[in-house]
């Protein structure tokens, strides 16, 4: 039986904790993990959950509680993990164009840590040598994702290494006796076609032999999960087999056991998200119905940032009839959630919950137009927690210094 939480319940919070509010399900997130550990045991195989998805320290220390590893995307990200409890071997920190001081302070906390330049492939082994492990972030040049803003792996991204400057790597590697741990790719999000992931592993396999100390092969994130009814997510069970075919294939052929590595973000925590909102206006025009909740891209950017696609449900009327609605939230600027949506009639003061809201929701939020962003809240056992009160007035100021303005 799939974990989520019933209409009956949303609303409950969402007359208890105030909208817009941003809504977690812990036990969703287990039964997410459990998956990928399930089908993925008879392989060596761990998970670092990316948690630029959703950094919420309750979060973090649940997805520790649970078992999984984490990936940081920013030292501050590593930070936030240590301060949850995680043990630095448990932290890795991919890096994207990050300054070398970053990769130093890393370095000093203990953690996991791989480059993704020359240039700071070659400031680390000037700096270490061989006196600590590092893991190349290599861009394997495969088009991959569910869009050209979400990919991250073909021949014109700015991620990674190119694995075709591998004569560049090598001369960095050999000059500084640099200790080569793991070698990463991260090819896009919402990846559903394994095959993918397996021409990842052709790519990587290929240079293997050129790293004699090498422990692990990362392969990134980016699993797809359903976001419509029959919508399907990332074949797990076929993933595993075919990464377990490959990988016992290499060992045979090279004699080497190296253990994989994944780093899910969506994956772990899309579905175990629900953004409550309520409708402020409706207004009927010529060319659309619209109808306006207390929200907009400040707090879910998505739909305008990278066109996708949220679920909507009027859970204020759920045996209604069906009308079409184009909504849109109360920000200065077009703001579009969904255009020409069927939801159950709609009146204002209606709770519309946007489904799919735990990845990249609250974490992408912003206070533009001076508006607060929305509380958190996590449901574990049943039980609703307040893990993040919504903003106050006092929070738009915070930051501000007051200068003396002379007339
Ligand atoms: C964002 C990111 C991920 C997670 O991607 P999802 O699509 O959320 O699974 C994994 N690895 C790296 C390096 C990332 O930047």
């Amino acid at each position: 039986m799939p974990q989520s939480l019933s209409p009956e319940q949303l609303r409950a919070i969402a007359d208890e904790f105030g909208t817009p509010v941003y809504v977690y399900h812990a036990e969703k997130i287990k039964e997410q993990y459990e998956k990928l550990v399930s089908a993925f045991a008879n392989t060596n195989t761990i998970f670092f959950y990316a948690c630029k998805a959703l950094t919420n320290v309750n979060i973090l220390r649940y997805i520790k509680s649970i078992g999984a590893n984490v990936d940081c995307s920013s030292i501050n990200e590593v930070k936030l993990a240590l301060y949850a409890g995680f043990p630095p071997e448990r932290i890795l920190y991919t890096s994207n164009g990050i300054g070398f001081d970053e990769i130093v302070e890393a370095k000093e906390l203990g953690v996991i840590i791989n480059i993704d330049s020359l240039s700071n492939l070659e400031k680390f082994g000037k700096k270490f040598g061989h006196s600590y492990p590092v893991g190349i972030r290599l861009r394997p040049n495969i088009m991959a994702g569910g869009n050209l803003k979400i990919s991250t792996g073909h021949d014109k991204s700015k991620f990674g290494i190119p694995v075709d400057q591998i004569d560049k790597i090598l001369a960095v590697v050999q000059q500084y006796n640099l200790f080569i741990k793991d070698l990463h790719i991260h090819t896009g999000s919402e990846i559903k076609d394994v095959d993918i992931f397996i021409r990842g592993i052709e790519v990587l396999f290929e240079i293997v032999p050129h790293f004699a100390e090498l422990e692990f092969i990362d392969l990134g994130g980016g699993f797809k999960v359903p976001y419509e009814t029959g919508d399907s997510e990332t074949d797990m069970n076929l993933l595993a087999q075919k990464v377990k075919e490959d990988f016992d294939r290499h060992a045979q052929t090279r004699g080497k056991n190296l253990q994989i590595w994944f780093e899910p973000g969506k994956f772990l925590v899309s579905e175990c998200g629900y953004f409550i909102t309520k409708v402020n206006v409706m207004k009927e025009t010529a060319s659309a119905n619209f109808v306006s909740v207390n929200s907009g891209f400040n707090h879910l950017i998505r739909p305008m940032f990278y066109d996708a696609y949220h679920r909507i449900e009027n859970i204020s009327n759920l045996k209604g009839d069906g009308k079409v609605y184009s909504v849109v939230g109360n920000i200065c600027e077009t703001d579009t959630f969904a255009w020409n949506r069927i939801l159950n009639e709609v009146k204002e003061g209606d709770y519309l919950v946007f489904y799919n809201a735990g990845a990249y929701g609250f974490e992408m939020s912003s206070n533009f137009n001076s508006r607060y962003k929305p509380a958190e809240v996590l449901v574990i056992n049943g039980k609703a927690h307040l893990i993040r009160r919504r903003d106050k007035f006092e929070d738009l100021l915070r930051n501000i210094v007051e200068v003396k303005i002379e007339k």
